[in-house]
Parts: C-alpha cells; sequence; structure tokens
C-alpha cells in the first residue's frame, strides 16, 4: 500500500516545492513581475566569465512619458563598491533595475564587461549579476533550502561554508533544527539580521561578479548590526557592488559613494572626499551622524 501512495507524495512534494520556487523567484527580485519590457536576444553573446565592470552610456529611462533618468553615464569598474544615495524618489532603484536589467533603457546602453545587456541571454545576466532587495525574503522550506537557492544543486558542506563565511553558522546551528530549521514556521522567531545573514549567504554561494543589494532600512540593534555589516564585507569581496545604502556604515566601507538627484549624479567621490567637501553628501553625512549620537 505504501508503494502505491509514493509516487502520489512525489507529485504532492514537486508541487510543493515547485511552489515555493514559483513564490520565491517572485518575490527574490520584488519587480520580477515587471520585467516583460525585456526580451531574450536572437543572437546572445556568450559571457563565460564575467569580470563585473559596469557601464552605463547615455542612458535614458522612464515608465511613462516622464523621463526619470534623463541621460546616465556611468563607468564602474570590476571590483568596485558603489554606494547609491539620495533623497527618495531620486532614481536610486531605476538605476539599479536598469544594471539588473529589469528594463531596457530608452536610449543609451548598459553594457556588462562591454557586452550590451541586451545582448546576454538572461541565465547568463542571472549567473553573472545577483539583485538582493529590501525584504531579505525567505521563501516557505528551510534554512539550507533557502542558502541553496542561490545555487542550484549545492551540497550541504557548501551551505554551512557560506553560512560560516557570512556569519551565520552560530545561530543557524544553535536552532534546535539547524539548517533544516523550516523558516516559514519559524519565520516570526528569525530576527531582521538573521534573515539579512540567511539572504547574504544565499548571495555568496550564488558568487555574482556583481552584486546589486538594496540595503533593507529596518534599524537594526547594535550586535546584529555590527554582524551584517561584517557579512557585508565579505559578501562584496572581489566583486562588483552597487549598493543603495540607508546606513552611515554601509557608505563608509564603499570605495566611491554617487549622489542622485532627479535622475542625475550630483556628486561621485570617496566618501572621506565627499565628506570634506561642501556638497550634498557632506550635508547629508551631518544629519547622519547627529541622527546616531
Ligand atoms: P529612489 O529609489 O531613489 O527612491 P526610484 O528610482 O524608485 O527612486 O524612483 C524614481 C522616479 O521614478 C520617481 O519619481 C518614482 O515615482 C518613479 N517610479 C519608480 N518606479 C516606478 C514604476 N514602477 N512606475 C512608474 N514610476 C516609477
Amino acid at each position: 500500500l505504501r508503494r502505491f501512495f509514493d509516487p502520489l507524495q512525489d507529485v504532492a512534494m514537486f508541487y510543493n516545492s515547485y511552489q515555493s520556487a514559483t513564490a520565491a523567484l517572485e518575490k527574490l527580485s520584488g519587480v520580477l513581475e515587471e520585467r516583460p519590457t525585456v526580451a531574450e536576444p536572437a543572437d546572445p553573446v556568450p559571457l563565460p566569465a564575467p569580470r563585473g565592470e559596469l557601464r552605463f552610456d547615455g542612458v535614458r529611462f522612464g515608465y511613462t512619458d516622464r523621463t526619470v533618468l534623463p541621460g546616465l553615464d556611468l563607468e564602474i569598474p570590476a571590483g568596485q563598491t558603489v554606494a547609491l544615495v539620495g533623497a527618495t524618489g531620486a532614481g536610486k532603484s531605476t538605476l539599479a533595475r536598469l544594471a539588473a536589467r529589469f528594463y531596457d533603457p530608452l536610449e543609451g546602453e548598459v553594457r556588462l564587461d562591454g557586452v550590451p545587456l541586451a545582448s546576454l541571454r538572461d541565465s547568463d545576466l542571472r549567473r553573472a549579476l545577483v539583485m538582493v532587495t529590501q525584504e531579505s525574503f525567505l521563501f516557505t522550506g528551510t534554512i539550507a533550502e533557502n542558502i541553496a537557492f542561490g545555487r542550484p544543486g549545492a551540497t550541504p558542506s557548501e551551505i554551512e561554508a557560506a553560512a560560516r563565511a557570512i556569519g551565520a553558522h552560530e545561530f543557524i546551528a544553535a536552532l534546535p533544527e539547524g539548517y533544516d530549521t523550516d523558516v516559514h514556521k519559524r519565520g516570526g522567531r528569525l530576527s531582521a539580521g538573521q534573515r539579512q545573514l540567511v539572504s547574504f549567504a544565499r548571495a555568496f554561494l550564488a558568487d555574482p561578479a556583481v552584486l546589486i543589494l538594496d540595503e533593507a532600512t529596518s534599524s537594526l540593534d547594535v550586535p546584529s548590526e555590527r554582524l551584517v555589516q561584517h557579512a557585508l564585507r565579505t559578501l562584496l569581496a572581489d566583486r562588483t557592488a552597487l549598493i543603495i545604502a540607508h546606513r552611515l556604515s554601509t557608505v563608509e566601507i564603499a570605495d566611491r559613494v554617487l549622489v542622485m538627484e532627479d535622475g542625475e549624479i550630483v556628486e561621485d567621490g570617496s566618501p572621506a572626499d565627499l565628506v570634506g567637501g561642501t556638497g550634498r553628501f557632506a550635508g547629508l553625512h551631518r544629519a547622519w551622524a547627529d541622527s546616531l549620537v
């Protein structure tokens, strides 16, 4: 009798994991549903070993008739950590979405290692570039499955190695069911900081040449903040990163800060240069520092 029912159970399990994977895909990128505009290239350019040089050449973009980015030129060398700052509505997320090819520019070109994003196969682009959005979203399943989502087929030891590198192993191992903890049931019990660490471990395991991070705005207690910042440094090493930064501590570890206003980059420099200047970032930095006192 058991044998008879097993196939049905398999179907049920497949259905469940299919559902959670689909939901996760939708949630992982947050704006995935907004991606109908991009098409697969007819004649794709292969990208076997992405270096992670990102470049915007005269990029104009708007969601509607209204132009959001009038004409963006930007060159990010491979390996650089760039913090994007600016008021709400300045265009930070739009820039990030174009870099991840959620949309194609109306004019101009976004290139990865010199290749227009529109010439890359979607699967190649997804391997080269990972976007981690605000909500460190965990889908139904275990912590191990959530981390493995970064690299399907990852072994338990690879999953643990990623968690260790990010500094998540300790808290995971301390849970009664460890890596097999169901995050859906336990979700409420993982702190915001812990959820971020799991999503960082997922990105670390995926090991993309380019990481785009929309930093969570939710404030963390001091020990969690320290853990997350440490994890972030690990995650940023040896890859290009574009971070929509909400924390002063994040801006301070960037190689370069871009201040955006009305769809344009109005300041561009190292954090030290900009803090010492008289521009917008210097003012923003003072306000930030005051709020931390
Ligand atoms: P930021 O990330 O700096 O807050 P955004 O890139 O989200 O800025 O927004 C830039 C401008 O684009 C804003 O005026 C915003 O209202 C508009 N915008 C953002 N997303 C959409 C969208 N999906 N549809 C239409 N307009 C949008």
